[in-house]
């Protein structure tokens, strides 16, 4: 949950230099290192903007694997899942590993308020489409 704020709060911050308006998307570079399970991501998204300007808006995860290199044997794919251990599976070489630890905003889908002036009012209730989990 505290990901999913901090990502909220980075967002809003961005969109406010647009003006008003509410945010639609927003993608995040999440890698595999940070521990971060992508669903319950969403899952803290959705929690965090539900009944907000910004309820129904989504947050797309983009899974960043690490890579592993080993001096012998070159990239390494094999690994136990849940586990990080860097060594070489297949020589016992210490592996280098680069990546996966991305936990970042790469994109943000913002719809300014262009009807500022005297459209209806906001309606506060958030988008329900009915999606199942
Ligand atoms: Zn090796």
């Amino acid at each position: 949950m505290g990901i999913a704020l901090e990502i909220h709060r980075v967002c809003r911050d961005a969109a406010r230099q647009h003006g008003p308006g509410r945010i639609e998307s927003v993608r995040v570079a999440v890698g595999e290192l940070t521990a971060v399970e992508p669903e319950l991501l969403r899952f803290a998204w959705e929690a965090v903007v539900a009944g907000g300007r910004h309820a129904g808006s989504t947050l797309d995860v983009v899974w960043c694997p690490a890579t592993q290199l080993c001096s012998q044997c070159g990239d390494v794919k094999d690994r136990a899942a849940g586990s990080w251990l860097r060594i070489c599976p297949a020589c016992g070489r210490p592996l280098e590993v680069t990546g996966g630890d991305e936990l970042d905003v790469l994109e943000l889908r913002f719809t300014p308020d262009d009807d500022a002036g005297g459209a209806p009012a906001d309606d506060p209730r958030p988008n329900d489409r009915g999606d199942g989990p």
